[in-house]
């Protein structure tokens, strides 16, 4: 579908393998929703102006991804309290006629994990991107982990997400085997043991699991990632990241709606496309 005639855009670079607007025009549709979703590709001169077409009256919303979830801020009326302190937007809106920014990736990490009731004192998490971040800021805030470590393999980013949001300590990955023995709930936000690349593992196997444990992959494709059979074999609880994504599409979703996401439907279709049923 062109983006002229959608209600709701994906902004971003590159956008074609995006889900997002298979989940959305599945929601839409199974509501019986007249709205359309597109995924609109955009060049970093085209930021301005793709923010003022949405204008409330044709374009109704947006959600925002790499490489833009910052360079959006200045050009909304308002964020969240959430997006501001995740410093991050990957959903605009209207609200009383201002288009604000907020970010859904903190309640979509969190909403699976809320199911489990799990009180993780300290949570590891991999990476130190976009993603890492929102979860640094869950776990503080939703989780109220006493401990936060953030892992990458270059140790200067970690400390600088560390440093940007005042949470946590940073470490390279030659601390894994001190941390993960001591780590309740583990996280993956690293692109490591996604398609077409599922064989590998951002945790070496020589670093095993106890039942104790949790391990949260934010990769969705393949369902069950290499870290997460490794895990299971060894009888820790895992999660993927394909209830993340659904639940962070869902916030958006109630958000422009103010509708609940027919979430089995959604599900059902990523994994039909995604080949994982
Ligand atoms: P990002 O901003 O590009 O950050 C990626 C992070 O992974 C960076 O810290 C990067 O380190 C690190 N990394 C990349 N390749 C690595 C490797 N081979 N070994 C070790 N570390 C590596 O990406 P993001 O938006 O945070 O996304 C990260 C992952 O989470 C992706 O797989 C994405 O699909 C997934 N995700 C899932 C959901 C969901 O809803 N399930 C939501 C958001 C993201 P450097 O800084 O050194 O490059």
């Amino acid at each position: 579908m062109s983006y002229n005639d959608a209600s709701y855009l994906l902004l971003g670079s590159p956008v074609e393998q995006s889900l997002s607007p298979l989940i959305h025009n599945t929601a839409f549709r199974c509501l019986g929703l007249p709205s359309r979703y597109a995924a609109q590709e955009i060049a970093k001169s085209q930021v301005a102006t793709s923010i003022k077409h949405i204008d409330g009256e044709h374009i109704f919303g947006a959600n925002v991804t790499i490489p833009y979830k910052q360079a959006v801020l200045p050009y909304l009326d308002g964020i969240s309290p959430v997006a501001k302190r995740v410093g991050a937007v990957n959903t605009i809106y209207f609200a009383n006629g201002r288009k604000m920014g907020h970010n859904t990736d903190v309640e979509g990490f969190l909403k699976p994990l809320s199911a489990l009731g799990l009180q993780p004192k300290h949570v590891v998490i991999l990476g130190s991107g976009g993603a890492a971040r929102a979860v640094m800021v869950a776990a503080e805030e939703g989780l109220k982990a006493s401990r936060i470590s953030v892992v990458s393999r270059n140790l200067l980013s970690a400390r600088a997400a560390c440093h940007d949001l005042q949470i946590g300590e940073a470490w390279d990955f030659s601390s894994l085997d001190q941390l993960i023995p001591d780590a309740s709930l583990i996280v993956n936000a690293t692109p490591v043991g996604m398609w077409p690349k599922i064989d590998t593992s951002p945790i070496p196997d020589s670093i095993t699991f106890l039942p104790s444990q949790t391990i949260y992959d934010l990769v969705y494709n393949p369902e069950e990632t290499r870290l997460l059979q490794a895990a299971r074999v060894q009888g820790a609880r895992t999660l993927g990241g394909l209830s993340m994504l659904i639940a962070q599409a869902a916030a958006s979703f109630k958000i422009w709606t103010g509708l609940e996401m027919p979430v089995d439907a959604v599900e059902m279709a990523l994994k039909t496309h995604l080949d994982l049923t």
